[in-house]
């Protein structure tokens, strides 16, 4: 079977993010990392190839300087990576980013299209959604368990309320949460045969795709303003002196909130 991933360049998850005065965008500029939470993906593509056979192939829409960030998930074992580069891309919200990578991952054709839950630089958990509605497939989220068999994918959905057990027939699109699993580390073998494994770089061109329909053009959003949040006014610090739960509650009567 083929399994797609899905993975992500972001600025260094353990450094505090900065904002692009001049373009209102998240500084990008500073070393890439594999978003952390694309890791758990990565490693469940990769049992499922090794249980059923077939390739593992890594996709993402970033810069070709990610082509770096990309062999980090060949050094784990995928097969190859497939990067969609074009200076056009910049500046592109979800809308144009699932545009994009929906017709990289259709000109893929794999049995299953794997993601992370979310970015750690944006937080958004909603590109999954979107790209399996532009391929018309189904998806299955916050997959903590994930089993393939006779073409069907069964996923364990973690939610509030404890498990569903939900299947799709292939092909499907399923985003993974942290608790699917442990990643492996890359062995040392594995990062210098990553190397050696193939790496194609494509542009919007190759995809078929208009500029019009990316970055900021092709975006449904534009950014106006950012700013921090403002202070909060009129706040009450409770100190723990045996009293604490008393006042709280009088503050609460006091605003009708209780
Ligand atoms: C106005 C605007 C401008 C923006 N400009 C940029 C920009 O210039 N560069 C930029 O990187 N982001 C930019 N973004 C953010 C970007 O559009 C979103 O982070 C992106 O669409 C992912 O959506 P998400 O937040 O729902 O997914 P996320 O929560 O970020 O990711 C969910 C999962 O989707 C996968 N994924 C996410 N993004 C990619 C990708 N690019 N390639 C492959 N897999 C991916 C990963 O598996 C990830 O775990 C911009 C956003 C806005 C609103």
């Amino acid at each position: 079977m083929k399994v797609a991933v899905c993975v992500k360049e972001v600025p260094d998850p353990a450094a505090p993010r900065k904002i692009d005065a001049s373009t209102l965008r998240l500084d990008r500029s500073g070393e890439g990392a594999l978003n952390p939470w694309d890791l758990p993906a990565v490693e469940a593509a990769l049992r499922l190839v090794e249980e059923h056979g077939g390739e593992v192939v890594c996709v993402s829409v970033a810069p070709e300087r990610a082509a770096a960030t990309q062999r980090k998930a060949l050094a784990m074992g995928a097969d190859r990576a497939v990067l969609v580069a074009d200076e056009a891309i910049a500046g592109s919200d979800l809308v144009a980013t699932s545009r994009v990578l929906a017709e990289a991952l259709r000109r893929e054709g794999a049995d299953l299209v794997l993601f992370g839950q979310q970015g750690a630089d944006s937080d958004g958990a909603v590109l999954w959604a979107a790209v399996a509605d532009r391929l018309r497939l189904p998806l299955m989220s916050q997959a903590a368990g994930l089993e393939v068999s006779g073409g069907t994918a069964r996923v364990k959905r973690q939610t509030e309320h404890g498990y569903e057990v939900i299947e799709a027939p292939l092909p499907c699109v399923v985003a993974v949460s942290d608790a699917i699993n442990e990643p492996r580390y890359p062995s040392l073998k594995g990062i210098m045969g990553a190397k050696k494994k193939p790496q194609e770089t494509l542009s919007l061109a190759d995809l078929g795709l208009d500029a019009g329909g990316v970055g900021e053009a092709g975006s449904g959003t534009a950014v106006y303003a950012l700013g921090p949040p403002p202070p909060r006014g009129d706040s009450l610090v409770v100190e723990d002196d045996g009293q604490a739960a008393e006042r709280i509650l009088e503050f609460l009567v006091e605003r009708k909130l209780a």
